[in-house]
């Protein structure tokens, strides 16, 4: 078993996780089982309680864990399915310490940060590898090198590497090489300095991934190994590239996945596998007609907030060799005036994920305006939700209808809370969260595209449709065509007229990877497609 440390230095945002995905997936592409997991410096438990806002999308996994964004780059590149495990952060260190202190763990001990906190997080670095027979356990430390809050995860893999010794234990450090427009040239010394941050933490780092807008010359690749002790080849250059899919390829020219298995001293047979990944690659950017699809919601302003529906409209795109043109559109902007200003030659609209009451106007006029024009129309969650009370309100003529979450005196609460969640006053992970079974009525549209009666799909959210007003709705023509047979739960409703209409009530975003696009989106995607291109 082997451990790859992730690090960051300079700034943030530089791509770690997307780094840390692409390697794994050249040593996955040459047969070595890899997984990724995240370590975040915060203190909450979780994301999951975290505004949009603070931290983007909060990413659900197959165990029903409220985590990091970055896991869903690990499983989008990987093909894998990763769990609770997979996420750790400094609140959950703390709890579970703080929880053994109580119950007496460690009596007569003073509970201290080393060696305590140190040994929990060893022990959560090589959890993974003792559940199942990973090669390679790469771990993607969160925050920059130098933060406070980082330095007990760097020293833990510092006694890691100590322990295990350099064959099993390996540092890459991402950085950033800053361009000075006025004189030309790359500058190096942020670059020394986090490195000499990481040494004087006791790590030295064995890699350095080298962010950069300007290729490096020769010169100065030898200048950077020698000021920062790392040996020339290992010194790799990751230039910005206009999409993420071709980060495997650019580091896979640089060698970083034989610098890292020379390293280890694992064998390096022939070459990589990504013929799946590169026909994607190629139909993507030999990509000749666009697609615009709209994406209504209320987090707009900062993408990361619907990170996987966007990669998985990429992935549906691009296999269809489209280009995706997405136009992000605030709810709150859209007002029967603006509207069809707004939503004007869309050929997909999607309505978003949410919470709350903000700008759900906006939102059901978004879906009277796609139903009734006949466009494309995917709602996820949140979007499916309003769908059916748009339905409710204007097809069944129930005007007052709502969901309970909007307005708890609905006369007609066609969408309202689980009986589970009634009575909970804790916030966080109670939801319904995680895979649910959901059986696929045949000859359905949904039917069509999943081609299977049996599908597991993720969910998050506290209300669902009432089964009250099941019948009246169906009568009216609206059709359930996925329900979660253990407790009659209606997950997916489509309206067998529209060319798409389809709603549903869990996260198909989560499981669309690259190599393997998501059923429904693909579904989406060419009946937008079929739309032409309305402008
Ligand atoms: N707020 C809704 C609920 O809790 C939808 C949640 C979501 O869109 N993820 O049921």
């Amino acid at each position: 078993m082997r451990y790859i440390f992730i690090t960051g230095g300079v700034v943030s945002s530089l791509g770690k996780g997307i780094v840390a995905a692409s390697l794994a997936k050249l040593l996955q592409a040459r047969g070595y089982r890899v997984t990724i997991q995240k370590f975040d410096p915060y203190l909450n438990v979780d994301p999951g309680t975290l505004n949009p806002y603070e931290h983007g999308e909060v990413f659900v996994t197959h165990d029903g864990a409220e985590t990091d964004l970055d896991l869903g780059h690990y499983e989008r590149f990987l093909g894998i399915q990763t769990t609770r495990d997979h996420n750790v952060t400094t609140g959950k260190i703390y709890q579970y310490i703080i929880q053994q202190e109580r119950a007496g763990a460690y009596l007569g001990k003073t509970v201290q940060v080393i060696p305590h906190v140190t040994d929990e997080i060893k022990r959560r670095f090589t959890l993974l590898a003792q559940k199942e027979p990973y090669d390679i356990v790469i771990t993607e430390l969160g925050g920059t090198v130098g933060d406070i809050e980082s330095l007990p995860y760097i020293e833990a893999a510092r006694q890691l590497h100590y322990e295990l010794g350099p064959l099993r234990v390996l540092f890459i450090h991402l950085t950033l090489l800053l361009y000075l427009e006025t004189t030309k040239e790359l500058k190096t010394k942020p670059t020394q300095h986090s490195v000499r941050e990481l040494q004087r933490a006791g790590v030295q780092p064995d890699i350095l991934v080298c962010r950069t807008a300007h290729p490096i010359s020769r010169e100065l690749r030898s200048k950077i190994a020698l000021l920062t002790n790392v040996p020339r080849n290992a010194v790799i250059q990751a230039l910005d590239v206009p999409n993420i899919y071709q980060v495997p390829f650019q580091l896979r020219r640089e060698k970083l996945d034989e610098v890292v298995l020379r390293r280890f001293r694992l064998p390096i047979r022939g070459e990589p596998d990504l013929i799946t990944w590169n026909t994607f690659l190629t139909r993507l950017q030999g990509a000749e007609h666009t697609v615009r699809i709209a994406l209504v919601g209320k987090y707009v302003e900062l993408q990361d907030a619907y990170k996987s529906i966007h990669e998985a409209l990429i992935h549906a795109s691009g296999w269809q060799g489209l280009r995706l043109e997405l136009g992000w559109i605030h709810s709150a902007d859209l007002t029967p005036e603006s509207l069809s200003r707004h939503l004007r030659g869309y050929q997909g609209i999607l309505i978003a994920p949410g919470f709350g009451e903000r700008a759900i106007a906006g939102k059901l006029l978004a879906i009277q305006y796609a139903r009734e024009e006949g466009i494309p129309l995917f709602g996820i969650c949140l979007g499916m939700q309003m769908m059916v009370v748009e339905f409710a309100r204007h097809v069944l003529g129930l005007s007052e209808a709502h969901s309970t979450e909007m307005d708890p005196h609905t006369p007609h609460p066609v969408i309202d809370l689980m009986p589970e969640q009634q009575g909970l006053s804790q916030l966080g992970g109670t939801m319904r969260l995680g895979a649910y079974p959901c059986e696929i009525r045949k000859g359905t549209l949904a039917y069509r595209a999943y081609q299977k009666t049996l599908v597991y799909e993720r969910h998050r959210h506290r209300y669902e449709l009432n089964n009250t007003y099941r019948p009246a709705l169906e009568e009216a023509g609206l059709l359930v065509s996925g329900t979660y047979p253990d407790k009659k739960l209606v997950e997916i409703v489509e309206l067998p007229q529209h060319p798409f209409f389809v709603g549903v009530q869990f996260h198909p975003e989560f499981q669309s990877r690259v190599e393997q696009p998501h059923p429904l989106f693909m579904a989406f995607i060419e009946a937008a497609r079929r739309m032409g291109n309305g402008k």
